[in-house]
């Protein structure tokens, strides 16, 4: 039986959240949620929740603390923390965004005698994220990336495999990326406050993934 662990991911957009989080499934047996992704499938569903989250995400914007609140923590109690079928090892990701979310995650948790055992933070400098963005283009046809840093197309600006031209994503714009940022800097700081308090807070610094990951790795095997 593996020694239970939960957990919360917290990044900026751009600092490889998803990438720590499929290493967290494939090497340490995490299961992760990600709000985004329930309320991509609510919408979707077209459940009365997805209906009324639809125009909040299409634009942008956070959906109200308690319909978000409402879905993640019902999904949570359902797929990890189920009578007899608790999963032992888990995390979140995208949520909580907010005082009133955490608040509400903290005593939906202690209700039900699992509460978290860190909260991680991945730390990545500003200028590296901003670099990250500019130096992103896409084929858009097909949807493959490049990054000029360390993924570079075989020519320069053309596609590798129809060697048609590469272009930026409409949200790779630098200017509006470092507005995501700026919005997303005033949230998670109160967070970071919040759990600091609590004693919860690991910070993991790094320029890339690769540099991130052996420390969440080296960190949740001292700790099970
Ligand atoms: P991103 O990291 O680009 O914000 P996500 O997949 O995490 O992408 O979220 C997509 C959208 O879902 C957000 O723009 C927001 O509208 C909504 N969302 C996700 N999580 C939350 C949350 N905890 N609180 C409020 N809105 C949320």
């Amino acid at each position: 039986m593996q020694t239970p662990f939960r957990a919360l991911l917290l990044g900026a957009p751009g600092a490889g959240k998803g990438t720590q989080a499929a290493r967290l499934t494939s090497k340490l047996g995490f299961t992760v949620l990600s709000s985004g992704d329930l309320l991509r499938q609510a919408i979707s569903a077209g459940t009365e929740d997805g209906l009324a989250a639809q125009s909040y995400v299409r634009g942008g914007q956070l959906v109200p603390d308690a319909l978000v609140g409402r879905l993640v923590l019902a999904q949570t109690e359902k797929s990890l923390l189920s009578k007899g079928k608790e999963i032992s090892r888990w995390a979140l990701d995208g949520f909580p965004r907010s005082i009133s979310q955490a608040e509400s995650l903290e005593s939906f948790l202690a209700t039900k005698k699992a509460p978290l055992d860190a909260v991680f933070n991945l730390d990545v400098p500003h200028s590296v994220l901003v670099q990250r963005i500019e130096d992103r283009w896409v084929h858009a046809p097909s949807g493959r990336t490049y990054n000029l840093s360390f993924n570079p197309p075989k020519t320069p600006g053309k596609d590798d495999v129809t060697g048609e031209p590469l272009s930026k994503r409409e949200d790779d714009n630098v200017e509006v990326y470092k507005e995501r940022l700026k919005t997303y800097r005033k949230l998670t700081e109160l967070l970071i406050e919040y759990y600091t308090a609590k004693g919860i807070l690991v910070n993991f610094k790094g320029e890339t993934s690769d540099e991130i990951w052996p420390q969440i790795l080296s960190y949740v095997q001292s700790r099970t």
